[in-house]
């Protein structure tokens, strides 16, 4: 669509103009949509959590999950956090989500110590402005202290935008959050602003290679080599690595012969409600 559109844009300068201003409308119109729901929810009415499973590769048996926030709209269908994270960002209102998500994966972890294994640890998706803003240290401890889950049952999961701003205050949260305890997770790695710097500027415990990085045909290609020589050095650093995405299991197999230690994707499962965890586990 984008680039029918720049293609007419060359044709034509009024085109061009039409399209980025409708462009802006849509954008415009569907963030005023979401700001405006999103300050009249009461979150815990509306938001949800899904958890997906994360697996040792080598036992292939769950380690954790990773809680992703879910916003329903109607018949099924969801606003993507991709879409209203951002939102919720511009608007001031990440904090307060930040917090509740925080709430309910831990409480929702402490659950599971006691019914389904005591060794899970939950992933937790932490916007960079909550590293900026907000008093995260207490809150997690205050929230792991209430429902005794040890900090390093705890991974919180950080983008490398989160990491460019701010970089000074950035790094003194993380450093005070990892002293207590909690273990970092660097998402995505591998697009945008990867940086080997950051892996040794910062308190990191564990790598999450993308799963664009997944996106390899065959192990002469490049995107492969890349795969290979990451997982190799991350190893090499004592990362742990989690490769995202695994859809397929050629994907995993690819996997196998490399030094990564989890794998997460819609090939072992999609993100589930907490309920279809259960029934899950109920039946094996
Ligand atoms: P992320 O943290 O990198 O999460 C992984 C995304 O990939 C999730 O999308 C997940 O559903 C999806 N995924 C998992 N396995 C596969 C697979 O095999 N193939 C493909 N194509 N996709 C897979 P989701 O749930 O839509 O979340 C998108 C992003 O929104 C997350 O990316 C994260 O950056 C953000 N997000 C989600 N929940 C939260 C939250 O509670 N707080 C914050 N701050 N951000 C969140
Ligand atoms: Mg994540
Ligand atoms: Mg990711
Ligand atoms: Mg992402």
């Amino acid at each position: 669509c984008a680039d029918i559109a720049m293609y007419r844009a060359k044709q034509s300068g009024k085109n061009k103009l039409c399209f980025y201003e409708q462009k802006f409308q849509d954008e415009f119109n569907q963030n005023f949509v979401i700001q405006t729901a999103l300050r009249s929810l009461k979150f815990s009415n509306y938001f949800t959590l899904v958890y997906q499973p994360i697996y040792e590769l080598a036992t292939q048996s769950i380690s954790g999950f990773e809680a992703l926030i879910r916003w329903p709209k109607d018949q099924g269908a969801h606003y993507s956090p991709d879409i209203f994270i951002p939102v919720a960002e511009q608007v001031g209102m990440i904090d307060k989500i930040g917090t509740w998500v925080i709430h309910t994966a831990i409480k929702q972890l402490s659950t599971w110590h006691k019914t389904l294994d005591s060794s899970f640890n939950m992933s937790i998706n932490i916007s960079p402005i909550q590293l900026i803003n907000s008093n995260l240290l207490e809150i997690l401890k205050n929230e792991s202290d209430k429902y005794g889950i040890a900090p390093n049952r705890i991974i919180l999961e950080i983008t490398e935008t989160a990491l460019v701003k701010n970089a000074k205050k950035v790094n003194s949260t993380l450093k005070a959050l990892s002293d207590a305890g909690f273990l970092i997770a660097l998402d995505d790695f591998g697009t945008g602003f990867s940086s080997i710097s950051h892996l040794i500027e910062y308190p990191i415990n564990i790598v999450k290679l993308d799963k664009s990085m997944q996106d390899h045909h065959n192990i002469q290609s490049k995107k492969y080599k890349i795969l290979k020589g990451l997982g190799k050095m991350l190893n090499e650093l004592d990362f742990t690595v989690v490769a995202e995405g695994i859809e397929e299991a050629q994907q995993l197999e690819v996997c196998k012969g490399l030094p990564i230690d989890r794998v997460q994707g819609y090939y072992f499962s999609i993100p589930l409600p907490a309920t279809d965890i259960e029934t899950f586990f109920e039946s094996v």
